[in-house]
């Protein structure tokens, strides 16, 4: 009944598209499925429409799983050389914007467009608006019930890629997906979780830092072992920025948080400094040349030092400077998959072999991307893994 492919993949973004491309690198006739009507749509939307589509320093070190090791041989056999080769095989201009970050100078359009050409190249069928209404096993092959403006279609493959990503943004057509599939086939999923995400706190939390919302601060956030040092903002929901949505992928309920917000400056001996030279001067002005003047003013108003830094002790002093850099925050959740760039956990490594993404129980049966348990930090991370879990696969298929 219905068609015949090598190899059908569900899921048209990141990973899938990358997939495609090399599975079908060697003659194998490769179907790609999504129910979008475009293809690559989390990446047209990344990095504030510019992708910032790897890092140059990405390691294993980057990503969280349960197992650390899993990504490691996906990521060594293809890296991020391997891709930024490939962006300039198709004069993508790009530069770094900072800590490795790779990011076009164009659109992140070009990236889709680059993705879609090396398909075209290698024949790959793609399928947009379209369903897949039911998945099963039989015999050495896997059977497919796709749905497609209202009409219904048989495909029989050998080789099924699971790559429908997270569950980060459902408005554009994140779903469990990939999830429900791998528990279909028996294999463990762990536990996910809204990641790379603002954090939300408490009404007396918002109703004290209101007056700093749009305050940025060079920040030295730490969550139990981890630290960053990137940019924290103040919202008017909470807190966020790079180094908010970094350590929101280590934050769990109840644990507190630790920032330092100016981790390049002694503050203390900075007062005492301009104690010395303009005694004359009130706290809050002084401060306030330190760090943002919004805060600055906050902090003073809390320890209510009004008076003149000349008739301030040094043990309030003390305490100002603690106040900027030994701040504990206590978030009570983060904002979701409904901001969150990623999904923690996912389809369990433990069943997937680590050089192919193949599950070890379900022979033909892969999984890459965002939906498998590796998770990348901020900073072109999450698309490495991608293109590293995607070549896996696809290059697995195309030797086969
Ligand atoms: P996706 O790219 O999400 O692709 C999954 C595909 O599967 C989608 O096309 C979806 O429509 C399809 N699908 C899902 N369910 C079904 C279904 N039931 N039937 C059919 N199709 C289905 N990472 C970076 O490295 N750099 C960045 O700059 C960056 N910016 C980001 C900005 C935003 C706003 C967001 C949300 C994420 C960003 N990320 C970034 C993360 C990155 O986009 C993802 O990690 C990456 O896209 C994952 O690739 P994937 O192929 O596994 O999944």
């Amino acid at each position: 009944d219905g068609f015949f492919f090598d190899t059908v993949i569900l899921g048209a973004g990141a990973a899938g598209m990358m997939c495609a491309a090399h599975a079908a690198s060697r003659g194998g006739r490769v179907m790609l499925i999504d129910h979008a009507k475009a293809a690559g749509e989390k990446i047209r939307i990344s990095g504030g429409g510019r992708c910032n589509f790897t890092n140059l320093n990405t390691a294993p070190r980057n990503f969280l799983s349960n197992n650390p090791h899993f990504c490691k041989s996906a990521l060594k056999r293809y890296t991020q050389a391997d891709f930024i080769a490939l962006v300039e095989r198709y004069k993508i201009a790009y530069h770094e914007k900072t800590l490795g970050q790779l990011f076009c100078d164009g659109s992140s359009k070009q990236i889709v467009e680059m993705l879609l050409e090396e398909m075209r190249r290698n024949a790959v069928e793609l399928r947009l608006s379209t369903r897949i209404s039911a998945v099963d096993h039989e015999g050495d092959a896997f059977r497919l019930v796709l749905e497609h403006e209202g009409r219904e279609m048989g495909v029989r493959c050998a080789n099924l890629v699971i790559a429908t990503g997270g569950k980060s943004i459902p408005k554009m057509g994140a779903t469990g997906f990939g999830y429900q599939l791998a528990e279909k086939f028996g294999l463990a999923v762990l536990e996910t979780r809204a990641a790379l995400v603002p954090l939300t706190f408490g009404t007396d939390f918002l109703e004290r830092y209101r007056p700093l919302a749009g305050v940025a601060v060079d920040a030295r956030i730490s969550c139990g072992k981890t630290t960053f040092e990137e940019a924290m903002l103040f919202t008017h929901r909470g807190l966020s920025g790079p180094s908010i949505l970094q350590i929101s992928s280590y934050w769990r309920e109840t644990t507190p948080i630790r920032i330092d917000m100016l981790p390049s400056t002694d503050v203390f001996r900075q007062l005492k400094a301009r104690k010395q030279s303009e005694p004359k001067k009130a706290v809050a002005t002084i401060l306030g040349d330190i760090v943002p003047k919004r805060l600055g003013n906050l902090l003073c108003d809390e320890h209510a030092l009004n008076r003149p830094i000349g008739e301030t002790g040094d043990k309030a002093l003390q305490k100002l400077a603690d106040a900027v850099h030994r701040w504990e925050v206590k978030p009570v959740g983060t904002e979701g998959y409904r901001t969150a760039e990623v999904t923690l956990g996912g389809v369990g490594t433990n069943g997937l072999d680590s050089r192919t993404m193949e599950a070890k129980t379900v022979p033909g049966l892969y999984f890459i991307g965002e939906v498998v348990d590796v998770t990348g930090w901020l900073g072109g991370y999450n698309f490495q893994w991608a293109w590293s879990s995607g070549w896996a696969a696809g290059n697995a298929i195309a030797s086969k």
